[in-house]
């Protein structure tokens, strides 16, 4: 929420006032100098919306807080000092804490939920900042979420396959608890994560490929232009539930330049719904997207979500660190999937991460069953997998 700040009080007073940790309230209001007055300012407040309360007879200020629980000043403050000639059935503004998630990752989650749920988190956590990097195939925004100010770059990402699209709405959810929680200074998963605001800054893409998941769980319009095309690529069948690549039928995790070369003579030659490693590394928006994001970051490790067996891959062609294996062994006392070292695969993203700056990347296969996973599996994989994303944070 908004609140009108006043010459006599600083960021700290709003911290204690509305027992929000500091560092959010500073990172929430970076439009702030260090030496600016507070006088007049609009200063964001996390962890709280407004909400309009009707007067009752005898309601007085202080009445009001007490039945309400909350300071008087932070009354005031909300109803920007306008309180005089108050009378009964007038509205007055009360801020109310944020205390459930606002995601619910329990649904077919589409391109468009993914897209409001962020825009709501921005509004109710401003220290949370949001980037396009990119534009998919059907231009759609590829985006991307950045939360903390700790040293150490942490990298996820959900959706690479069309098909695996849960994985966006436990991701989302992993997001929307871990706000909540440093927010209100709560446990998750018995961790109590302010410390990890400050030790990592997450990036995450919660899906690659926004069109794919669209197509899998919306399929097109009848008058959309790329209906016959990927009609045709899916063998004259309109039923998209198995696709895994994007909308030019290439699979964006055969797309990396880390021995594609060896992937390529022995997977399919043609564009399709699955497998298509493209004509050249990098040849969609959508893998340009994630390399330039990766090439202008300084990621440290990099954990790509994927579905489905339980099983958690972190080499690469003798390339990964030694730490690699202390971090995974931390996921899988977590989360109780078996760490796989290497595979006979190649020109993934995780494989180019690892391959290209020699630094720890795991790709974290959610789930079992067939692909693609029923949404009944969501609460499971949540609970199973809440250990990987907070030992991300934490290792
Ligand atoms: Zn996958």
């Amino acid at each position: 929420m908004k609140i009108k700040g006043r010459a006599e009080h600083s960021l700290w007073y709003y911290s204690q006032l509305f027992k929000v940790p500091l560092s959010l309230i500073s990172d929430s209001n970076i439009h702030l100098h260090v030496n600016d007055t507070l006088d007049d300012k609009v200063i964001n407040i996390p962890g709280y919306f407004v909400k309009e309360y009707d007067l009752a007879q005898n309601d007085s200020f202080d009445s009001l807080a007490t039945k309400l629980n909350i300071n008087t000043e932070a009354l005031h403050l909300v109803n920007h000092g306008d309180l005089t000639n108050l009378t009964e059935y007038s509205k007055i503004n009360i801020p109310v804490r944020v205390t459930e998630p606002i995601v619910n990752g329990e649904q077919k989650y589409t391109y468009l939920t993914m897209s409001e749920d962020i825009k709501r988190l921005e509004e109710i956590y401003p220290f949370m900042k949001t980037n396009t990097i990119g534009h998919s195939v059907q231009n759609r925004e590829i985006l991307e979420v950045i939360v903390g100010n700790g040293p150490k770059q942490v990298h996820m990402n959900g959706s690479f396959h069309a098909n695996e699209w849960i994985t966006t709405a436990v991701l989302m959810a992993f997001l929307n608890n871990y706000l909540l929680s440093i927010t209100n200074q709560t446990s998750l998963a018995g961790l109590k994560t302010e410390p990890l605001y400050h030790n990592a800054t997450l990036s995450l893409v919660p899906m690659v490929n926004p069109d794919g998941v669209e197509l899998v769980l919306n399929g097109l319009a009848n008058d959309d232009k790329s209906l016959e095309y990927v009609i045709a690529l899916n063998e004259g069948s309109p039923d998209f539930s198995n696709w895994k690549a994007n909308m030019n039928g290439v699979d964006l995790n055969k797309q990396f330049p880390a021995k594609w070369e060896l992937e390529q003579p022995r997977k399919p030659q043609q564009p399709g719904p699955r497998d298509f490693p493209g004509y050249r590394p990098l040849s969609e928006p959508e893998t340009m997207a994630m390399a330039t994001l990766t090439m202008n970051s300084n990621f440290d490790r990099v954990i790509a979500f994927h579905t489905q067996c339980k099983e958690i891959y972190w080499g690469f062609d003798d390339r990964e660190p030694p730490y690699s294996k202390i971090i995974v062994n931390e996921f899988v006392k977590n989360s109780g999937y078996r760490p796989v070292q290497t595979l006979d695969s190649y020109s993934g993203f995780k494989d180019w991460f690892i391959y290209e700056w020699k630094k720890p990347g795991f790709t974290v296969e959610l789930g079992e069953g067939e692909n693609p996973l029923p949404i009944t599996q969501f609460k499971n994989i949540y609970d199973e997998s809440i250990g990987i994303f907070l030992a991300g944070l934490y290792m």
